[in-house]
């Protein structure tokens, strides 16, 4: 694949994915979202690799899914998928909600470096990883709700927020620091800026170490634990209403699947 926004290396054993597109805040594009994807099952095949490490270039980690980019070649355009209801359901479940899944499905552990923002979408890249090193000045946020949706596509706000913190920030738009963030237990460990990157590979160096099979067997556990929970079977039913919320937008502006435009409408008329 032709990557233009995203690097994959390896590291001793560590396979390092970077989303590098500094100039647009790490938004995420159908290109970016196919690179990374193509990053991920080069780790995931790569016998080299034991753990996996994702990190962004720049200020912020990802402003989330590039709405004016869902056909790299044409950005001013609603894309035909997104021209129906349908198309749009089928288009987010493949893009935005099963890559999300999958890469939590990674049999390797993977670590996410995170500074700046990361809002929106930027939690569906950071969420699916095992671990989350967080630089100082991050900020994780999810103000989708103005959009008239519940959240993003990948909704596990309750797991890694907590169900009254989940609220506030959905019910807000707000956003938490890194620091918050860990007291959550959303973030494993928060480290200075210029730390951030080192912190993350030497973690990920240690983590390497240990026995592969192992590894795997422990990721393997707590996801099935937190599945028991009802982690996924909750997400897959709330990916609808996420949809049932993309579908009235449709209604209340006449076709575009957001009534992020509609501020000025009545309350009443929501
Ligand atoms: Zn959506």
């Amino acid at each position: 694949m032709q990557l233009d926004h995203v690097d994959y290396d390896v590291e001793g054993q560590v396979g390092v994915i970077t989303l590098n597109r500094p100039e647009a805040a790490n938004a995420q594009s159908a290109k970016v979202l196919d690179e990374l994807d193509w990053a991920w099952r080069q780790a995931d095949e790569d016998t080299r690799v034991k753990v996996i490490v994702l990190k962004s270039v720049g200020k912020h980690f990802s402003a989330g899914h590039d709405m004016s980019a869902t056909n790299d070649d044409d950005p001013t355009a609603l894309d035909e998928p997104f021209l129906t209801p349908e198309g749009q359901y089928d288009w987010e479940t493949r893009n935005y909600y099963h890559f999300a899944k999958s890469w939590r499905q990674v049999p390797k552990p993977s670590i996410a470096a995170v500074q700046g923002k990361c809002i929106a979408a930027g939690l569906m890249l950071c969420w699916p990883c095992d671990l989350i090193i967080a630089a100082d000045n991050a900020q994780f946020s999810d103000p989708v709700l103005m959009m008239g949706i519940c959240g993003v596509e990948m909704h596990a706000h309750t797991w890694e927020f907590g169900p009254r913190k989940a609220k506030e920030l959905l019910f807000t738009g707000g956003s938490i620091t890194a620091e918050e963030a860990r007291e959550l237990g959303m973030v494993n460990k928060v480290v200075p800026l210029d730390d951030l990157v080192p912190a993350t590979m030497e973690m990920a160096n240690r983590i390497a170490r240990q026995d592969a099979f192992a590894l795997r067997m422990a990721k393997k556990a707590v996801n099935h634990a937190v599945d028991v929970q009802g982690y996924t079977t909750a997400m897959d039913a709330i990916f609808d209403m996420h949809h049932l919320g993309h579908v009235r937008a449709r209604v209340l502006t006449g076709g575009m699947p957001s009534i992020a435009g509609l501020g000025a409408m009545k309350d009443g008329q929501r």
